[in-house]
């Protein structure tokens, strides 16, 4: 038999795969997909099969596999597929790519075995064998061998050798099993119980208090059973030996909810829902849709629907939302639905959590996986449909490396499944609104809220109006943070009892510090931003590296006590609502306070009407589904207008729509008041009129005849470094080597400080490549940036990033 040889991906940055060799027998079995143990330098690693092959590699001896931890692959043919395509798309090391599609701490996985669950005489087990085989035979039916143990242990309780074991393995009659400690249920989360069999008349002390307290109090978790009884885990062991008790793994616990589940009753679809459903339901295979839908529609609704419809054919569904952590309302809808087949992945679990959940849905104990941007690599087996929700949002692009964004990357996981995806949003990005309109997604919709309800009425407030009223009375009056419609319509709501959300999308208390003499700004060594004020612990803080310092009592510049607090922030907002409403129950919430359990606190206080009015940056936004709430105020529209970005303008109209979106989702109407410096601009006029059309009207013109998305492709190319001249100088080697070969719809423009022109503590220039069609503008890219690696690499000391389809742009 020829040699096998198998290249694996490594998590390493290095952008290729490496080549190990197959030992005959069990290794052999490395399949595409497989986890493999590899030795790495002087240890080992744990990697993926990418390829198998065999072709001797020419230029050195490979190495042999040391393990592989199972038969049955990790990753499917889609998404070793997926992970090619994001490498080369992406410029992103395999490894780095195939490393999210992993239970967090792979390295600690290994091989274990376990007794096939009837294991037969065979001739087979005979030649392999020989005389032990009656012997071993006879230990595969303990029920020791039927629990999983590591290889040395296995062998050493059937007492064989290395090459016999494997022979078992190959033949079947011993079972690989992955096997990860660090998803060892913890004490807490295993319950014990009796069983129906009698209890025998000889039992100790220990033995019979345990039996007692179970009886009396049902099933019990085991961390509880230690405590009170001390029992002690041998005594256990025994007595489930014995068959007197029963253990089982408790099921995940919604890291949102401590209550029960609410019985969920599932409404009857609408018209509007029943059409959409019915057309994303149609289609067998890849299919990809837009499910474009007001605030208020009912998407979730329709998503629930299409994903019953896969799991009654025995398919799995992925969803992803944009900040899990904001939308608890939406993952216990999912659970209420689906139950235990649910799994709800998210970073502020333990990593044992991690790995048990992405074990369960490995081994299609979960169906279902909702979570933020990774969780589209979740191995879902035969997977249905592939939903994102508020597809829009900024949060699905990863601005580390991998530089993916998990909307594209759905599509492409999806056309690589075979299955169904939805795109679903109230404001659809524009890139996904041209693949409608051309045709390349379908397009669902849903045009009217929820029994007709009606949008909320939207009034733009000129603050400029406001400013020169306060001025009538009191030429040296401060600029008035909230207008006079807002607080009337805020004293109405209160007065009702009906709630509000209050959204600045500016966190902290004053945006910045000023010297009033000299007009020296505070601002971050680090990073060429100024740096936010702070109440809590009098504070100065940089939101870009989170520096602090205190505030100083006088200017650093002119040593004169004359620092000013100037810029509206969430913290001074609240006291500003305080002050103007005094018997009002107020909070916020922003990053600040989103750390821990706080924000879900906050957010179920909301819910629960013990608060009336909610103030918060753009976290208030996100898909909140409070029925009580008929106004929603926006202190100032302008905050995301003036961002020196193209999609300025999208975002903003993104962000009002659904801030709008907030008010007025029951039966009680709502009610919209929008403070802007800039009344006449379109997105807030599209805002006003709740019109995605004219939004998409005003602005994909601009966008096409400056070339950017959706009309064409964007690239763009950081350096970074300690200064700013080394930075400069390697980005202007890149440009004029792009600038070397002129492409017809190509254009390079920079380098330039990008508009962050520091950040911790590194200067950093950018150059932007645009592209009229994207695979030349790629196609140039590889050609450029591989012949620089050869001739010109990247000098120490400079970081080159480069960021395919980039979102933020500073
Ligand atoms: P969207 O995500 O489009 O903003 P949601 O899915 O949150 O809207 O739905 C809005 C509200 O309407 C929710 O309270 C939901 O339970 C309710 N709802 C959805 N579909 C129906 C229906 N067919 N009949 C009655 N209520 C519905
Ligand atoms: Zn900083």
């Amino acid at each position: 038999m020829p040699a096998v040889f198998v290249d694996v991906a490594v998590d390493v940055p290095l952008p290729r795969l490496f080549t190990y060799v197959c030992p005959d027998g069990w290794l052999a079995r490395a399949e595409l997909g497989c986890l493999v143990q590899v030795p790495w330098r002087k240890s080992s690693r744990i990697g993926v099969v990418m390829k198998r092959h065999q072709t001797a590699p020419s230029e050195f001896t490979p190495r042999a596999v040391l393990s592989l931890l199972d038969t049955q692959p990790v990753l499917d043919v889609a998404r070793c597929e997926l992970a090619r395509f994001m490498a080369s798309y992406y410029r992103a090391p395999i490894g780095e790519v195939v490393k999210l599609m992993l239970p967090p701490s792979v390295e600690d996985f290994r091989l274990h075995l376990r007794a096939h669950p009837k294991p037969e005489p065979s001739p087979d087990l005979n030649t392999a064998l020989g005389e032990k085989s009656a012997r071993v035979l006879q230990l595969l039916h303990e029920e020791r061998c039927t629990r999983p143990h590591s290889w040395s242990a296995f062998r050493q309780l059937l007492a064989l050798d290395d090459a016999e074991l494997s022979r078992l393995l190959e033949l079947g009659i011993v079972l690989p099993e992955l096997h990860a400690p660090s998803a060892e249920p913890k004490a807490d989360a295993l319950l014990i119980s009796l069983t129906d069999a009698a209890f025998p008349k000889r039992l100790g002390p220990q033995q019979k208090a345990i039996l007692d307290y179970l009886g009396t109090q049902g099933e019990t978790p085991l961390s509880c059973l230690r405590e009170t009884l001390d029992a002690n885990p041998a005594t256990l062991r025994r007595l489930e030996a014995l068959g007197l008790l029963r253990q089982r793994i408790a099921p995940p616990k919604d890291p949102f909810l401590d209550s029960e589940l609410p019985d969920r009753q599932a409404p009857t679809l609408n018209p509007a829902q029943e059409a959409a459903w019915q057309a994303a339901i149609a289609a067998e295979g890849f299919k990809s849709f837009l499910l474009h839908g007001v605030t208020g529609s009912g998407k979730t609704e329709v998503y629930l629907r299409i994903i019953e419809t896969e799991l009654r054919q025995n398919r799995g569904a992925l969803v992803l939302l944009p900040e899990i952590a904001l939308t608890p309302q939406v993952s216990a809808l999912f659970r209420a639905a689906f139950g235990d087949a649910v799994a709800i992945l998210h970073s502020g679990v333990s990593v044992a959590e991690r790995n048990r959940a992405w074990l369960g849905i490995h081994r299609g104990q979960f169906r279902i996986a909702i979570g933020a941007r990774s969780a589209l690599f979740a191995p879902v087996r035969d997977l249905g449909v592939i939903v994102v929700d508020e597809e829009h949002d900024g949060s699905f692009k990863q601005s580390e490396s991998p530089r993916y964004h998990a909307r594209d990357m759905a599509l492409m996981r999806a056309k690589l499944s075979n299955c169904r995806v939805i795109l679903g949003s109230a404001t659809p990005s524009l890139e996904s609104y041209q693949l409608a309109a051309t045709g390349k997604l379908s397009l669902l919709s849903l045009p009217e809220r929820i029994a007709s309800r009606p949008m909320p009425s939207v009034e733009l407030v000129d603050m400029t109006e406001e400013l020169r009223f306060a001025a009538e009375d009191d030429p040296l009056a401060p600029k008035p943070i909230l207008s006079r419609p807002l607080l009337a319509a805020l004293a109405q709501t209160l007065e009702r009892q009906e709630q509000a959300i209050v959204l600045l999308n500016r966190r902290g208390h004053s945006t910045f510090v000023q010297c009033g003499y000299c007009g020296y700004v505070a601002s971050c060594d680090a990073c060429s931003v100024s740096l936010t004020y702070h109440r809590h612990g009098n504070l100065l803080q940089c939101h870009y590296c989170d520096h602090r310092e205190p505030l100083p009592e006088l200017c650093p510049r002119c040593l004169r006590p004359e620092l000013e607090l100037f810029g509206l922030g969430t913290q001074q907002l609240v006291e500003h609502l305080s002050e103007a409403l005094p018997r009002c129950r107020i909070d916020r919430l922003d990053r600040d306070m989103a750390r821990g359990s706080h924000l879900q606190k906050v957010l179920e206080r909301f819910r629960q009407g013990q608060l009336d009015v909610l103030v918060g940056t753009q976290m208030v936004a996100k898909g909140h589904d409070i029925h009580n709430v008929t106004l929603v105020g926006v202190i100032a529209a302008d905050a995301s207008l003036n961002l020196p970005d193209f999609r300025a303008a999208e975002r903003t109209f993104q962000l009002l729509t659904q801030v709008a979106g907030r008010a007025g989702r029951g039966l009680l109407p709502g009610k919209v008041v929008i403070q802007t410096m800039n009344p006449a601009h379109a997105a807030l006029h599209a805002a006003q009129a709740h019109s995605f059309e004219d939004f998409v009207k005003g602005e994909l013109p601009l966008r096409q005849a400056l070339g950017y998305p959706p009309f064409g492709s964007l690239v763009c190319i950081r350096t970074e470094a300690v200064d700013a001249p080394t930075a400069e100088h390697y980005l202007r080697l890149v440009a004029q080597r792009f600038r070397a070969s002129p492409k017809p719809g190509i254009q390079v423009l920079g380098p330039a400080p990008s508009p962050l022109g520091r950040l911790r503590g590194r200067a950093r220039f950018q150059l932007l490549i645009k592209g009229r069609q994207r695979s030349p503008l790629h196609a140039l890219l590889n050609e450029v940036l591989n012949d620089l690696q050869r001739q010109h690499p990247c000098p120490h000391g400079v970081r080159l990033v480069v960021d395919i389809d980039p979102l933020e742009l500073l």
